[in-house]
């Protein structure tokens, strides 16, 4: 038997999808959305509809299972589509617990849903302890973490809140769209099902909106619920946005590595300079959860970073105006190096810092990016 493949090889092999009639060493593309039958009615390439399956799911699929260690994979036409799918599987009057600090949009949307449904609601803070109270108050039937969380970079110990999650027959859900499975393997410290927004770090190209799910059983009923729910709630991706991702994700790790490296090399420089008040990246060993980063992050810290610039909102937007390397744009994880300033993004209710930049590193040449920052704090157009 051969020996199991090491997760880069299996992704820069693309699962050991080839196109089937010429052989061509990338995945097919499967437009259709119909399959023929032979006359008995058999279907010889196994799908039916390309709303049910598609075999242009199945690189990306295959490669994200793998990388995730679970049992199934999933993609969805978003990363919100495949968060929704999860809270959609759900029974009216489940009890479900959310962090305070996540992707808004998507903090945003659970709250109307669970609304409208009849889903009990508790929001706590990002910490374990938080978590595993609120589980002694009252068991739950979804837990859902992020982390690192924006844009602090609050890091969540999901070992012990899986702990927690275990002893009252919760299920747990990650949100694992900014470290990465290159960098943190929720299922492999107790996690139930993973999410991704596939747009950022794992296509890494800001050229594909897509969304995935893994889970670690298949016939756990709410993974059963989110597969009903892509297949007749139909928030399926398209087949040329996964064929994309799966282009996207061969190149996973020599790029979201260099672009961890390129952000722990820029977090320490910060850290130095005596024009920055504060450096949030959880590599460093100021950052308050750096010991649980170092636990449950392997090989890296990922590519995301804030700097709080001092001298309030107008220094930061100053500094943030006169970047050039950086663009000024929202989204994270692509190959460009992004800075945005997260309080006037977030409006009025925003608990973020009024001088917090946040950065999204990318893989750049670390002296360009250290010489834009350096320009743009020293005040120099
Ligand atoms: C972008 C993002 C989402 C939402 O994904 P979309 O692909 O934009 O729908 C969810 N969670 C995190 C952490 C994200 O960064």
């Amino acid at each position: 038997m051969m020996k199991k493949q090491s997760p880069e090889t299996l992704v820069a092999q693309a699962a050991g999808h080839v196109e089937p009639v010429s052989r061509g060493l990338a995945p097919g593309i499967y437009p259709a959305t119909t399959y023929e039958r032979d006359p008995d009615l058999s279907l010889p390439g196994g799908a039916v509809y390309a709303r049910d399956e598609n075999p242009a799911f199945d690189a990306a699929e295959d490669m994200l299972r793998e990388l995730e260690g679970g049992a199934e994979a999933m993609l969805f036409a978003s990363g919100m589509a495949s968060g929704a799918a999860l809270f959609k599987a759900l029974r009216q009057g489940d009890r479900v617990i959310l962090p305070q600090v996540m992707y808004f949009a998507l903090q945003v949307w659970v709250k109307g849903f669970a609304e409208r449904f009849g889903l009990e609601l508790e929001l706590v803070e990002n910490d374990a302890a938080s978590y595993a109270a609120a589980l002694a108050r009252k068991p739950a039937r979804l837990v859902w973490v992020e982390t690192p969380s924006n844009p602090l970079w609050t890091i969540t110990d999901i070992a012990a809140v899986a702990d927690a999650c275990r002893s009252c027959g919760a299920k747990l859900a990650v949100d694992n769209t900014v470290p990465t499975p290159v960098f943190t393997r929720p299922l492999a410290l107790g996690a139930d099902f993973v999410m991704h927004s596939a747009t950022k770090g794992l296509n890494g190209h800001s050229d594909v909106l897509a969304g995935a799910l893994v889970t670690r059983d298949k016939s756990d009923p709410i993974w059963q619920g989110a597969r009903e729910e892509r297949r007749l709630g139909g928030a399926v991706l398209g087949p040329f946005e996964a064929w994309l991702l799966a282009r996207g994700m061969r190149t996973l790790f020599v790029r979201v590595e260099r672009a961890a490296a390129n952000a722990a090399a820029l977090a320490d420089w910060l850290d130095a300079r005596p024009d920055v008040a504060r450096v949030l990246y959880p590599g460093l060993a100021s950052h308050p959860d750096h010991d649980v980063a170092a636990r449950q992050m392997h090989g890296g810290f990922g590519s995301m970073l804030s700097i709080l610039t001092g001298g309030g909102e107008e220094r930061a937007r100053a500094v943030k105006g006169r970047l050039k390397l950086f663009r000024r744009a929202t989204s994270l994880g692509g190959v460009e190096s992004l800075v945005e300033h997260r309080k006037s993004v977030e409006g009025p209710t925003s608990q973020a810092p009024a001088d917090l930049l946040r950065l999204s590193v990318g893989i750049e040449a670390l002296q360009d990016l250290k010489d834009d920052l350096k320009r743009a704090l020293e005040g120099n157009d």
